[in-house]
């Protein structure tokens, strides 16, 4: 750790929003972040000298001065205390994708006294008994320790209950070789490689070293349901998707739930959710519902990248927390419903060089060649890499949805908006022309390009990767998925395409600089433009069109994680220090067993709920059916008989076909995920099918028309 770049970007990310109208009165929200040990609180509650030390060690990367643990530890205490807090924990981010944390008291007994303790070897390093954690291997059983060390860029901050409060602080888990176990320490790592880069780049264009900031906004989208019916859903509870149930006749064809008036219920639900997250100091900003019923979206403002990690992570659990509280339940599954819309997490990219964005198209000549070098850079990583970015992003849940019609597909291509296409096109050919503003030829380092309007470079939502006016928005993430992974292969892959760039540039002699720029870009593009796509991504047309363009296309997590085991894939993460080959190989196979263990769940709930639940509502329901048609012959009547017999023999050709649907997934279960999905699937469509059948009263699950409407 103790070389990782220490970004801490809170000022350079507040300079780049947009600034207070002159002689505004800012009104202050007194509460924020008022949970968390930030740099005002450290202010008040450290010695100057131990305080700038610490700030050194935040915004400069300096290295951690041991001899400041001890000081830091106690005003933490001291700071945690007043606020309730009897405990602290190492916050950790182990493989399995969610958080980690492993309670200590302060307590200590010192010559017969109870005292509250927390020491610098405390707060610097832990080691937790972590044998249960994924590993893939990297650790045997008899070696199971595993370490958490501090993270001083993602502040410490507390979380409260009732009856008091736990003091939480970030940090990395390594195994005892210094192995990675987690999902932050490869993430630092790789903000590390791109930050080196990026500065190596700037030199080129003659630009003073500055601080380079990686800025993340994550959007969240969620369901919420009440939690009556969610005690219903064994599925639900066990998967967080539901494994069977028909489509209501009303879902979302009507698109009146996006960003329709919020019902009362689920306002205040979000306000409290808001509070939560700014008493944590982070900066929720928009909320709306979403294109499905139930469905909504939480989005920040964008922080520096791994505090912005740090804080989906704890945005995920205070959806979940405040939602239980409010007698509801948050599902965060990529897919909780099928038919109806799956939930993403957009991942909004970019970076900057001290306080300017460099994907900002920019102001002026110098700007704006700087602009398009990074941007085709990012063109080539993401061409020379799509197989990585789709890895980043597979499981159980997102395959429901990658693919399906109203997600990006998965297949990664790049949407740049016409104007900028247009741009691009030109700088292929040598010189680009400020296209619809009109004007001559452009030369880099000589002119800017017009304007970008960035609403209208919003609005393909087909996209997986699309350039809106400043950033990048990589929109196959899935909901319930840390951000760390996605944008360590982000960062990674871009660190790689700007060395080689760098690379060529550092030959030129500085007079022929921008000749040299313009033909080493134009050459990129040649060559990576296949990756450029502007149309519709949920065509099958594109499907083809990608195949002739000899994009990948891994349309499941199988497919899709095999490129981790690629040489040469390999020797990138090596080489930027992100990955050894045996933390990759490491994190395969924890992704492989992940994921079959839960399509195994999956079957097993599913046939789970057939037999015990489904069945019986048939048997009951075929029963009550067949006596009917018995009393009517009894009692001499006719009229009806016909409708009942009919009725029945669905009924029984339904059970005869749900037994033996149930059967064939019972024998699936034994073999590979791919029968497990197909059994389960021929499952659901019979029961589905006879849901409609059953008497409303008699079926035993909430259906989705009462989960989606009421709450
Ligand atoms: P929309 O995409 O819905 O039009 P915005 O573009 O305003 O909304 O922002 C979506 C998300 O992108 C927000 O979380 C916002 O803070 C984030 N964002 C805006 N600028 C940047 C940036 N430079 N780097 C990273 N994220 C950004
Ligand atoms: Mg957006």
């Amino acid at each position: 750790m103790s070389n990782l770049n220490r970004i801490h970007a809170v000022n350079a990310v507040a300079a780049m929003r947009d600034p207070e109208p002159a002689g505004a009165m800012p009104v202050k929200l007194d509460y924020y972040a008022e949970d968390v040990f930030d740099t005002a609180a450290m202010r008040e509650y450290l010695p100057k000298a131990t305080a700038e030390k610490l700030f050194d060690t935040i915004n400069n990367g300096a290295p951690l001065d041991p001899a400041i643990a001890a000081d830091v530890a106690h005003a933490m205490k001291h700071w945690a205390m007043e606020r309730g807090a009897t405990h602290f924990t190492h916050w950790f981010l182990p493989l399995t994708g969610s958080t980690a944390e492993k309670h200590d008291s302060f307590l200590e007994i010192k010559n017969g006294q109870p005292i509250m303790t927390f020491s610098g070897k405390n707060l610097i390093v832990s080691e937790p008994d972590a044998s249960s954690f994924p590993s893939g291997g990297l650790r045997s059983t008899f070696e199971a320790r595993g370490y958490t060390a501090w993270d001083p860029t993602s502040p410490a901050f507390i979380k409260r209950h009732a009856n008091g409060a736990t003091l939480c602080i970030p940090t990395a888990f390594c195994s005892y070789t210094g192995e990675a176990l987690d999902k932050k320490t490869p993430l630092l790592r790789s903000m590390q490689a791109l930050s080196s880069s990026v500065k190596r780049l700037m030199k080129c264009f003659g630009k003073p070293e500055e601080k380079v900031t990686i800025t993340l906004g994550p959007e969240q989208e969620y369901f919420l349901i009440d939690k009556h019916f969610y005690l219903q859903r064994p599925d639900l509870v066990q998967t967080g998707r539901t494994v069977f149930g028909a489509p209501p006749p009303k879902h979302q064809q009507l698109e009146d739930h996006y960003f329709g008036s919020i019902k009362m219920r689920i306002l205040n639900f979000m306000t409290e959710v808001e509070k939560e997250l700014w008493k944590l100091g982070i900066p929720a900003k928009t909320r709306h519902n979403e294109v499905a019923p139930a469905q909504f979206e939480l989005a920040p403002m964008f922080e520096e990248l791994n505090l912005a990690c740090d804080h989906n992570m704890l945005v995920m659990e205070i959806l979940r927390e405040v939602a239980d509280r409010n007698g509801l339940v948050c599902l965060l599954h990529e897919k909780p419903f099928a038919g109806v819309n799956g939930s993403g997490k957009h991942n909004n990219w970019s970076m900057a060089y001290g306080n300017h964005n460099l994907l900002d198209p920019g102001k002026d000549p110098h700007q704006n060649a700087i602009f398009l070098t990074v941007l085709t850079g990012i063109i080539t990583a993401v061409d020379k890499h799509s197989d990585l970015l789709r890895a980043a992003v597979t499981g159980a849940g997102n395959d429901h949805r990658l693919g399906a019609n109203e997600a990006p597909p998965a297949i990664i291509s790049i949407y740049l908006g016409d104007q900028l296409a247009d741009v691009i096109a030109q700088l292929e050919q040598g010189s680009a022309t400020s296209s619809r503003a009109g004007g001559g030829a452009m030369r880099l380092g000589v002119d800017t390009l017009p304007p970008l309007p960035r609403d209208a470079t919003d609005r393909n939502r087909t996209s997986p990767f699309a350039f809106t006016g400043n950033k990048f928005e990589f929109r196959a993430p899935g909901s319930s998925q840390s951000c760390a992974g996605p944008n360590m292969v982000l960062n990674t892959i871009v660190a790689e395409a700007i060395d080689a760039i760098s690379d060529e540039l550092e030959k030129l002699d500085p007079e022929h600089f921008n000749a040299g720029l313009q033909q080493l870009l134009s050459r990129l593009i040649r060559e990576h433009k296949r990756v450029i796509f502007n149309g519709n991504g949920y065509t099958e047309e594109w499907k083809a069109e990608a195949a002739r363009r000899g994009l990948p296309n891994a349309a499941t997590t199988m497919d899709a994680l095999r490129c981790l085991t690629d040489e040469a894939n390999i020797s990138m993460f090596e080489k930027y220090n992100v990955f050894s080959k045996r933390e990759l190989e490491s994190r395969y196979e924890v992704f492989l067993e992940e994921y079959h263990r839960r399509i195994r769940i999956e079957g097993e709930i599913a046939l789970e709920i057939a037999v015990g639940m489904i069945r019986p509502a048939i048997v009951d329901a075929y029963g009550k059916t067949v006596s009917a048609i018995n009393s009517a012959m009894e009692a001499g009547i006719t009229s009806g008989v016909a409708a009942l017999r009919e009725e029945s023999i669905e009924l029984g050709d339904g059970l005869d076909e749900l037994t033996r649907n149930a059967d064939a997934l019972r024998k699936a279960l034994g073999g590979c995920h791919e029968e497990i999905l197909a059994a389960m699937q021929a499952l659901r469509a019979t029961a589905d099918r006879l849901e409609q059948r059953v008497a409303d009263a008699d079926w035993p699950l909430p259906k989705y028309r009462e989960m989606l409407f009421l709450y």
